[in-house]
């Protein structure tokens, strides 16, 4: 193998074109945008904040070998995320744990039900789990969490209710019983010292890659009979393909679902506007979070702060915006099958990060998924 074409510069596409470039493959990298870092794309603002375009990102694994890897690009600044949940005026932390159940139900009463909870189900149980108890006690404490912290927002995030959605999405915010106040437990919790954007400058700054942006790849790319063709041409190149899956198939058993985020920002003249990185709004306030961007950079600038709103919206393919959440739920993985069955019958394509394999991966997910495809294709 001598050269590959990687479709997409997010974290999926970066990291297979450097693994690539590394072993002196030649790659041509094609990015849609007019930028680099996907979704994970940040920039700085009108007033010196580095903003997240696309909505906050917060890099955290369990991963020694991906933090290592992702270290050869950045330098790094330990940042624990906070979160809290705005139940009208009440602020709670998330996940829910200890203080958050003294908050809502009393100390007295808080003593005595989490360590029944932590009997029954060790340090963490999850919403939908909980609603299956037959105990009077936990049932009120699930008909409390389920309506003060899960229903509104998942409504909002989703257009569903969590039992609509795969158990796994809302099983990503455990009910924690512990006192422990941060959103992640992994053992890596960190952010990019200058930024996604530096990180990925880093990584793709490599004589053997070649980046074109605002190219739609997908458009390049057709698959006959399990052979791929690139501009029209019989391509026999390993081509490795981190966009929206049903877009390369040309929608031939229909649109994938996707939601997509639209974040309204704004500078604020104050030092902080609230007191963690992010405050979720719980119930029926139209947008589902702010995060306030000068927690996530620890950017030192007096007298001014930026926030973002996150409004979640159906996405639709030809309309403005990028697909951000792949919806995963049963019907929508039929589907998703479906395309995969194309995909595989061709040999020198695959399919890698949330969009092309249909799934709620975090960064690191994608950064240990792309390592390994970068093994496998060595391997070859
Ligand atoms: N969730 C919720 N209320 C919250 C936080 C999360 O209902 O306050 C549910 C919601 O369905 C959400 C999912 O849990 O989409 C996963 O949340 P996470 O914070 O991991 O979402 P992300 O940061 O990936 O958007």
């Amino acid at each position: 193998m001598k050269e590959a074409i990687v479709v997409g510069g997010g974290f999926s596409g970066a990291v297979i074109a450097r693994e690539l470039a590394e072993q002196g493959i030649k790659v041509l990298l094609l990015e849609k945008r007019d930028h680099i870092g996907g979704n994970a794309y940040d920039r700085y603002n009108s007033v010196g904040i580095l903003t997240h375009l696309y909505g906050p990102h917060v890099f955290h694994t369990k991963r020694k070998h991906v933090f290592d890897y992702l270290s050869q690009f950045t330098q790094w600044r330990e940042y624990e995320h906070r979160v809290v949940a705005n139940v009208q005026g009440l602020l709670l932390p998330l996940p829910f744990n200890e203080t958050s159940f003294e908050a809502v139900f009393g100390v007295d009463w808080t003593m005595g039900i989490v360590e029944k909870l932590r009997h029954t189900y060790g340090n963490t149980t999850t919403i939908l789990e909980l609603q299956k108890s037959k105990d009077s006690q936990f049932k009120q404490v699930a008909e409390y969490i389920y309506e003060h912290i899960f229903y509104h927002y998942t409504k909002k995030q989703w257009g569903l209710r969590p039992e609509e959605l795969d158990s796994s999405i809302t099983a990503r915010v455990p009910i924690s019983l512990s006192r422990d106040d941060r959103y992640f437990q992994d053992e890596y919790q960190c952010m990019p010292r200058l930024g996604y954007t530096e990180l990925f400058n880093c990584m793709l700054d490599h004589p053997y890659i070649s980046l074109e942006l605002r190219v739609d790849g997908a458009q390049r790319i057709h698959i006959d009979k399990g052979a791929l063709y690139f501009d029209n041409k019989p391509c026999r190149l390993p081509v490795v393909y981190t966009g929206a899956i049903d877009e390369l198939f040309r929608f031939c058993y229909g649109q994938l679902p996707y939601r997509g985020v639209s974040l309204e920002f704004e500078n604020i003249s104050t030092e902080y506007f609230q007191s963690t990185g992010t405050v979720n709004y719980t119930m029926e306030e139209p947008f589902t979070r702010i995060t306030e961007f000068k927690y996530l950079t620890g950017q030192n600038i007096p007298h001014i702060t930026t926030i973002a709103r996150e409004f979640s919206y159906a996405y639709r393919r030809g309309s403005e915006g990028e697909a951000s959440y792949p919806i995963i739920r049963e019907e929508n993985w039929e589907i998703y099958q479906k395309y995969r069955l194309l995909a595989d019958s061709c040999p020198n394509l695959y399919m890698l990060g949330r969009l092309a394999q249909y799934q709620y991966l975090n960064m690191d997910d994608v950064v240990d998924a792309a390592l390994a495809l970068g093994k496998e294709l060595l391997a070859v």
